[in-house]
């Protein structure tokens, strides 16, 4: 297994930005304002929502969410994850279009020894991923640039979404 350098994720892995404002929910809260290029809300549907990673692994890195708040797929009727998987293959799409990528990681981690970021509140991952971006230069690349431009991926995204 490879595995992606990401050194502005350890702002994220000490635990920054991963409560909400109220100390409740951060999945449960960035919803609240439907599409919003604040909070990185690109899509808000009736069930689940599309939100750009604020700590990505790569440019384009999406998680599609429950808007309800539960911590496995046992917590949601069998609609929250149709809409999820539904939203997992616009955003496939979508990815596609805007980056070209040679594969993409899906995924969801459930609970903390799986490796979930935030544990309680069920989320899917979706990055795309090219040959060889796992190599040195590659990551010196995405440190300088990721945080810089995760509005400005936003904004590339965002007129595809609008078209949902
Ligand atoms: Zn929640």
């Amino acid at each position: 297994m490879e595995h992606l350098f990401a050194p502005w994720r350890m702002r994220y892995l000490r635990g920054e930005s991963r409560t909400a404002s109220n100390g409740g929910c951060l999945l449960c809260e960035i919803p609240e304002k439907g599409v919003s290029r604040d909070r990185l809300v690109l899509h808000r549907g009736s069930l689940c929502y599309v939100v750009m990673n604020a700590f990505p692994y790569t440019s384009g890195h999406l998680m599609v969410v429950p808007i309800a708040h539960g911590a496995s797929l046992s917590d949601y009727p069998t609609d929250t994850l149709c809409e999820m998987t539904k939203l997992l293959k616009e955003c496939e799409g979508i990815i596609q279009k805007v980056y070209q990528p040679g594969g993409f990681n899906m995924g969801i981690n459930v609970g903390h020894a799986a490796g979930a970021g935030i544990a309680g509140h069920l989320h899917s991952h979706i990055l795309p991923r090219w040959e060889g971006d796992t190599n040195f230069l590659t990551t010196v690349h995405e440190t300088r640039v990721v945080p810089e431009d995760l509005r400005e991926s936003y904004d590339r995204l965002l007129p595809f979404f609008q078209h949902l």
